[in-house]
C-alpha cells in the first residue's frame, strides 16, 4: 500500500514526497518531531504530544508552523487517509527547512518543513508481555537538552544498535551514577512495593507514558516516589519497567546478563499493565 503521508500543506504518496538535499534536517539533524499513537483511527493524548511538540519547537527557536486546529486538522486527515492501517503510529517533524548550508539560523527565515507520515503501530505481542525484556546499561553519552525531542539522535541510534549487537531490547542509561533513561524509552523501578521514577530535567525526555503511569500510580493509590535513582538503585530493583507510545508499558527481567529479581515480570508491573491497558481502552472507546 502506498501510503498518505504530509509535506508542507500537502497530502501525497510517500513515494512523491522529497525534500531538497539543503533541508536543514538532513545536513544539521536541526528540527524536532514526536510519535504519537493511533489506537481504533484515535490519537492517543495527541494535545499532550502537541504541546510537547510545541515546547521542543520554541526550545530549538524554530516558529510552530501550525495551530492547535491546524495540527489536528493534518493528524486526523492522514489518519482518515490511511485507515487500512488498524494501529498507528503518527510520526511528525519540523524542520527549520532550506537555506544555503551556514550553521546560522538562516537570515532572512524561510519557513519550516512540516512531514506527518503514519506507519503501522507495533505494540508488543502478549507473549512479549508475559515474558518481559532484557536490556543492558551504557554511559548517556547524548548533549545536556535530552528533554527536547530533536531529531539529531546519533547518540541514541549508537546506544539502541549496542543493545542490538547484544541481543537485548533496549540500552538503560547512567549519567554521573544516576539513571537517566532508555536510548527510547523512560525507565522506572520498584523497590520493595514502591514505584521510583527519575524526575523530568534536561537528562531525559519528558515522556508522555511517563505522565500516564504516574497518573495511574496515584489514581490507584500506589506508593510513588519520583526522584534520582542511582546506579545502585537500578541494579538493586525488585523490578525495572519501560515505558514509551509504542512499547506501552514493558517488564524488563535482565539487565547486563544479570536476571531482576527471579527474572520474570513483577506483580506491581502486572497491576500497572493491566490499569494501563484498561485505561487506554476506556479513552480510545469511539464516542457514541
Ligand atoms: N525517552 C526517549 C529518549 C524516547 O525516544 C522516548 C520515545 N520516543 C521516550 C523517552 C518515551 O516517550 P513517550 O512515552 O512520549 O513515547
Amino acid at each position: 500500500m502506498d501510503e498518505t503521508v504530509y509535506l508542507n500543506g500537502s497530502f501525497l504518496p510517500l513515494a512523491q514526497a522529497t525534500v531538497p538535499v539543503l533541508d536543514r534536517g538532513f545536513i544539521f539533524g536541526d528540527g524536532v518531531y514526536e510519535v504519537v499513537p493511533v489506537y481504533l483511527g484515535q490519537p492517543f493524548r495527541l494535545d499532550e504530544h502537541l504541546a510537547r511538540l510545541a515546547q521542543s519547537l520554541e526550545a530549538v527557536r524554530i516558529r510552530n508552523p501550525l495551530d492547535m486546529a491546524g495540527w489536528h486538522d493534518v493528524c486526523t486527515r492522514l489518519v482518515a487517509a490511511n485507515a487500512g492501517l488498524t494501529d498507528q503510529s503518527l510520526y511528525i517533524q519540523v524542520t527549520r527547512g532550506v537555506a544555503p548550508r551556514d550553521q546560522a539560523f538562516p537570515q532572512p527565515e524561510v519557513s519550516p518543513t512540516v512531514l506527518a507520515m503514519s506507519m503501522p503501530l507495533v505494540t508488543p505481542s502478549p507473549e512479549l508481555v508475559e515474558s518481559g525484556v532484557s536490556a543492558i546499561t551504557a554511559l548517556d553519552i547524548r548533549w545536556q537538552r535530552c528533554n527536547i525531542k530533536a531529531i539529531s539522535l546519533l547518540a541514541n541510534v549508537l546506544l539502541r544498535q549496542e543493545a542490538v549487537d547484544h541481543g537485548v531490547a533496549e540500552t538503560l542509561m547512567l549519567r554521573d551514577g544516576y539513571l537517566t533513561e532508555g536510548s527510547s524509552s523512560n525507565i522506572f523501578i520498584v523497590k520493595e512495593g514502591v514505584l521510583l521514577a527519575p524526575p523530568k530535567n534536561q537528562f531525559m525526555l519528558p515522556g508522555i507514558t511517563y505522565d500516564v503511569v504516574l497518573e495511574l500510580a496515584q489514581a490507584n493509590s500506589m506508593p510513588l516516589k519520583v526522584g534520582p535513582v542511582s546506579e545502585a538503585q537500578l541494579r538493586a530493583a525488585d523490578e525495572i519497567w519501560l515505558t514509551s507510545s509504542t512499547k506501552e508499558v514493558l517488564a524488563v527481567v535482565a539487565l547486563d546478563g544479570v536476571t531482576v529479581n527471579d527474572g520474570k515480570p513483577g506483580p506491581v508491573f502486572k497491576r500497572m499493565h493491566a490499569l494501563y491497558q484498561a485505561f487506554k481502552n476506556q479513552v480510545m472507546r469511539p464516542a457514541r
